[in-house]
């Protein structure tokens, strides 16, 4: 389901449809799965080149200590910064595709505008947090050089939303929530 603000994933350009989504997809499920074992919100992220080598990976580290090789502990510790923060200074940034498990952040989508990255694609909406609707992503001209591709995959994006609803409804009460309930009403009935 697509709001009609959003570009339906068949408008993408051509070479949009040929990359493997699936596959990174799903393994940003399976990082925020391991996310999540660990204490921390259920998110994960890939960073991919155009050849589809993974450049970097990265998982949300909110319930976990700080270690010099991580970020933690603070509330901004998602899954984006764990990634940016590790991978460095990127390389041709504009070649790099950003995969997500949760539509980024405010903090998290401005900071991959910012580095130029050329592509963002998530598995599922966030209604409450999300950048997507946030951050005018074709007028700002700091942003214009960012692709976004909302959840192209039906079936990855039911898992994803029950995955986080739990957080959703833990971490965002009263509207958060409501909105999460009218976005993803199956997957947040049992809730
Ligand atoms: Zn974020």
């Amino acid at each position: 389901m697509s709001a009609p603000d959003r570009p339906a994933p068949d408008a993408a350009a051509p070479d949009s449809a040929a990359p493997d989504h699936r596959r990174w997809l799903q393994l940003t499920l399976d990082l925020a799965r391991e996310a999540q074992q660990a204490g921390s919100a259920p998110v994960g992220a890939v960073l991919v080149d155009a050849s589809g080598h993974e450049v970097a990976r990265g998982r949300n580290r909110v319930g976990e200590a700080q270690t010099p090789e991580h970020v933690g502990k603070a509330s901004v510790a998602h899954a984006e910064m764990d990634l940016y923060f590790s991978v460095g200074k990127l390389e041709n940034p504009q070649s790099l595709t950003l995969y997500t498990s949760l539509e980024p952040c405010l903090m998290c989508g401005g900071a991959s505008a910012l580095l130029g990255v050329g592509r963002v694609v998530w598995v599922t909406d966030d209604p409450w947090g999300g950048s997507g609707r946030l951050i005018a992503w074709a007028d700002h001209p700091a942003m214009q050089d960012t692709e976004v591709l909302p959840t192209p995959d039906p079936d990855l994006e039911r898992q994803g939303a029950l995955l986080f609803a739990p957080e959703a409804r833990r971490a965002f009460p009263d509207e958060g929530w409501a909105l999460w309930r009218k976005r993803y009403p199956t997957e947040t009935a049992d809730l």
